[in-house]
Parts: C-alpha cells; sequence; structure tokens
C-alpha cells in the first residue's frame, strides 16, 4: 500500500500536472470505483484543480468550485501521467482528462478496492480522515502519548491509521530498525529513552523517504511505486544481511503479510518464533486488508473497545528456535 513518502511523491508530481489544470473528461472505465453518489463525476468537467494534498494515505484533489475527490489506492491502485489520452487497458478503473494531460488510475489484480470519492465541498473530507497523528509535525510529547495510547505491539500501534497517519507495513518495518526496537513490544512497556528513539526515527526514516522519492518525482511521474525497495534496510529482506551489523533479517508471518527485523539490531540477539510470534500477531492484527486502513472513529475511545481480542496483557516470550534456515527473501507484503 502506497504510504505517506510515496503518497508525497505523487502528490508533488500532481501539483505540477495539475494545479489550475481545468478537467476536460472524466471517464469511469470501472464504475465500481466511485463509492459516491453526488456530485455526479461529469460536474467535474470545466472545475479547476486548485491543490492536491494528502490525507492519510489517500489522495486529495481540491477544486475551484470547492468540490474535492478523494482517492485511496489501497494496495494495488497507481497512477500514470499521459501527454495524450491512452487506450484504457484491462486494469484502467479511471481516466481524468485535463488541459495539461491525462491521469489515468490502474489497480492490477483481482480484487478492486482501490476508491474514488467525490465531495460537494470541503467539510466532508473529515469522514475520510482516519485520525492518525502527522508524525513531521508534532512533537516528542504528543507522539508519546499517542503511543501509549492502546497497549499494543509497535507494529500494530506505528501501522493503525487511527494513532499515526500514513504510516503501512514497509516503512514501520524501516522505523522499528532505526529505533532498534522489537516489533512485538508493547506500546505502554516502553521507557522514556525507547519512546525518544522511537519518535525520532519516525521522523528520520519518513523524512528521508519522502524527500528520496520526492526528488525522484521532480524527475519523472512516479513510475514504480513499490512497498520493496533495494535501499531499505530490512522490509521485505527475509535472509539478506542487515546493513548495520550483517546479521540475517529474519521475519514473522502473519494475517496477510509479514514483518522484518533484525535480531541483532532490534530483539537482543533473539531469534523470535515465527510460529508464535504470528499468532500474537495476528491477533493484533486487522482481519481484512480494508480494516488496515479502515474508515474512521470520530474521536479514539479510552481504553481499548477497537481491539475485540482485548489488549495484550505481557509481551510474548520470544522463543529460542535457533537460526532458522536461511531462505530465499521473499517478496510478499
Ligand atoms: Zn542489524
Amino acid at each position: 500500500m502506497p504510504e505517506l513518502p510515496d503518497v508525497e511523491a505523487y502528490v508533488f508530481a500532481l501539483n505540477q500536472r495539475l494545479r489550475g489544470a481545468e478537467v476536460s473528461d472524466v471517464r469511469l472505465v470501472s464504475p465500481f470505483v466511485l463509492r459516491s453518489v453526488a456530485p455526479a463525476p461529469k460536474a467535474l468537467i470545466g472545475d479547476r484543480v486548485d491543490q492536491v494534498f494528502r490525507l492519510g494515505k489517500r489522495l486529495v484533489f481540491g477544486f475551484a468550485s470547492g468540490r474535492s475527490m478523494v482517492l485511496h489506492l489501497m494496495i494495488a491502485g497507481r497512477l500514470h501521467w499521459h501527454a495524450t489520452p491512452p487506450k484504457p487497458k484491462r486494469i484502467t478503473l479511471a481516466l481524468f482528462g485535463f488541459d495539461t494531460g491525462t491521469l489515468e488510475l490502474t489497480e492490477a489484480g483481482s480484487k478492486k478496492r482501490a476508491s474514488l470519492h467525490l465531495l460537494a465541498d470541503a467539510s466532508g473530507l473529515t469522514t475520510h480522515d482516519p485520525g492518525g497523528l502527522e508524525v513531521l509535525t508534532t512533537d516528542r510529547e504528543a507522539f508519546t502519548a499517542r503511543l501509549r495510547h492502546r497497549n499494543h505491539t509497535l507494529k500494530r500501534v506505528l501501522t493503525d491509521p487511527q494513532l499515526f497517519s500514513g504510516i503501512g507495513n514497509a516503512y514501520s518495518d524501516e522505523i522499528l530498525h532505526a529505533a532498534r526496537l522489537s516489533p512485538v513490544a508493547l506500546s505502554q512497556t516502553l521507557s522514556e529513552d525507547e519512546a525518544g528513539r522511537l519518535y525520532d526515527a519516525s521522523r528520520e526514516i519518513l523524512t528521508m523517504w519522502r524527500d528520496r522519492l520526492v526528488a525522484e518525482a521532480a524527475r519523472r511521474f512516479p513510475a514504480k511505486v513499490t512497498a520493496f525497495r533495494s535501499e531499505m534496510a530490512v522490509h521485505g529482506r527475509f535472509g539478506l544481511p542487515c546493513p548495520a551489523c550483517t546479521t540475517a533479517v529474519q521475519r514473522i508471518r502473519h494475517a496477510h503479510t509479514e514483518t522484518n527485523y533484525c535480531p541483532a539490531c532490534q530483539t537482543g540477539g533473539r531469534i523470535l518464533a515465527d510460529r508464535v510470534l504470528s499468532r500474537v500477531l495476528n491477533k493484533d492484527w486487522p482481519r481484512t486488508l480494508d480494516e488496515l486502513d479502515r474508515a474512521p472513529i470520530p474521536t479514539p475511545p479510552v481504553g481499548d473497545p477497537g481491539n475485540e481480542e482485548g489488549p495484550c496483557r505481557s509481551a510474548p516470550s520470544a522463543v529460542m528456535t535457533g537460526f532458522q534456515r536461511r531462505a530465499q527473501p521473499t517478496r510478499r507484503g
């Protein structure tokens, strides 16, 4: 799923091409992508783009008329820019014509999850904001308070869009590695020092990747938006050497994906038992992909009613299993 750095790269590239641009055509190749009733897509024709911005992991197109278009790419939604209108492909969901070029929305795979909402005015945007804290514009105190709001594994807390904005499976792995913290440590048991390290690492990793991907987007429209990048430290690198210490990167497989970590840097040298930990993470993980970035709950309630399994009370004991066989790196996630 495109996360904060990827979405910011799209925002940059789209603003370069669309600020002030007039909509000349809207073509929904797959009508199911549109999840709102009014206004009608054709109402956008003749309207001008004011600006494009990020809302969590969503892209918002604001128009001069006050209308907004909210695009959630989910896992496999991608954008492409064309100088002239392309012929729709099998994976094309929609084509948006502008006086500056054509924006194509595609989605690979059979599960169509990407969604488009058209709003009559910006007031409707609040219903699309999961409410997560923007790590790059928040101070350490607010970050720590949000971190400790619920007692979950750090992996879950970082990727919960109601707690933190724009962080998913890939960048949470990278942040936890940079912070030298275990993905299954519990958020309410972190020391001040550990919480501070997580705050610093979150900002450092998101800033570094955002700047890198925006610089690439300044050269060309983002074409290879992926959760797996060769310069990443641990994400998607099971069995490969940790860049900090050369220990083989390990994994915990859970619900739909896997968590990657370096045992030497993050868990005091312990290999976390994949099977035990995956049970823990599965309990601490949304059941469906849609839950990963589900619609907002207005105010996070006190306690933990959002977690049907109830709060985790103690960290799972990490079981030594010896070094697991080194395997070929997987590309899941
Ligand atoms: Zn390491």
